[in-house]
């Protein structure tokens, strides 16, 4: 079997991939919450869609919970970096609940571009997955003129008011091409269509698919470390497949991969969604290298410097205490 071959594969490791600013931004929010202001800090949501990172902050005091009514008044929470509704912001200031937005930057952004849309009365065409936090809480934003168009198949249940004034807007997390696929039936039947000001599908979604893309042909077998409920680790694998890789699965960690998926493989490719911690990837190229594939090279298609400051109301308190 495939465990018993010794320096015969090699494993192709993308870059970028891993954390991107608005997780690290979110995670450090916890830390620091947790830090300042003891435990318990309550969650909204998990914190960021990781298994491990939310286990770790559990176990540090963070207090997960799936609604603001969970919280006892008065006390702190903590917003996702997926984003809320102005009503989850309404039902935390009912119980006097003091907030710390994590939101990512990135999602505020698109939640900005729903608000001016929906001033204008456009009929906003929201594409994203149907379910996902990210999507309810940009909704959330404009209820009244958002509709969410769920994939190509979608796009012939859109019913709008006046064809002539509508745009479309992303979730952050999707898959580039696909959203393409999307936008041209959208336009086929509204040719007057109008784009988001800028990208919604953020730098680091972008730049991991970018780089899937460039190792899959040569991928026997393609692992990328993340969680279920990641949008972007989920999308990682299905643009891996599309772009040559034999094979591809998603593993939580290391622990979760199959040494038979290793049979007659030859180049194995890794990668990471945006809410993934390196020591995960670090642990899976462990695991490979001890059953053969120790021979790693990095495949870089580009560098990232962005980084975030930290949610502004954890700042000021941060700032008063020093
Ligand atoms: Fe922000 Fe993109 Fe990271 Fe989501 S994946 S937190 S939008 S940078």
């Amino acid at each position: 079997a495939a465990g018993e071959q010794s320096g015969g594969g090699r494993v192709l490791l993308a870059a970028p991939r891993g954390y991107c600013a608005g997780v690290d931004r979110a995670v450090i929010a916890v830390e620091k919450a947790l830090e300042h202001y003891g435990e318990p800090v309550y969650v909204r949501k998990e914190i960021v869609h990781n298994k491990h990172v939310v286990a770790t902050l559990s176990s540090r005091g963070a207090v997960f919970v799936d609604e603001t009514d969970e919280v006892p008044e008065g006390a702190t929470v903590i917003f996702s970096a997926h984003g809320v509704s102005p009503a989850v912001h309404e039902a935390a200031a009912q119980r006097q609940l003091k907030t710390i937005d994590a939101t990512c930057p990135l999602v505020t952004k698109v939640h900005k571009e729903a608000v001016r849309f929906a001033k204008d009365d456009y009929d906003i065409l929201l594409v994203g997955h149907d379910g996902h936090e990210e999507v309810e809480g940009t909704a959330g934003e404009a209820p009244r003129h958002v509709q969410l168009v769920d994939g190509p198949e979608s796009v012939d249940s859109v019913t709008v008011r006046d064809p002539e004034k509508v745009v479309w807007l992303s979730q952050t997390t999707l898959s580039v091409d696909e959203t393409m696929q999307t936008v041209e039936r959208l336009r086929e039947r509204f040719p007057t269509l109008q784009d988001p000001p800028s990208d919604d599908i953020c730098y680091a979604t972008q730049n991991r698919q970018v780089a899937v893309k460039k190792i899959a042909p040569s991928c026997d077998l393609l692992l990328v470390v993340g969680s279920a409920n990641s949008s972007n680790s989920v999308r990682l694998v299905e643009v891996g497949l599309q772009h040559g890789a034999a094979a591809a699965y998603r593993v939580d960690h290391a622990g979760e991969a199959d040494e038979a998926w290793l049979d007659g493989v030859r180049t194995v490719g890794v990668t990471s969604g945006a809410s993934v911690p390196e020591i995960l990837v670090r642990g899976l190229l462990t695991w490979l290298a001890e059953r053969g594939f120790g021979d790693v090279e990095e495949v870089r298609t580009a560098s990232e410097d962005l980084l975030f400051s930290l949610p502004r109301e954890l700042r000021a308190d941060l700032k008063t205490s020093s």
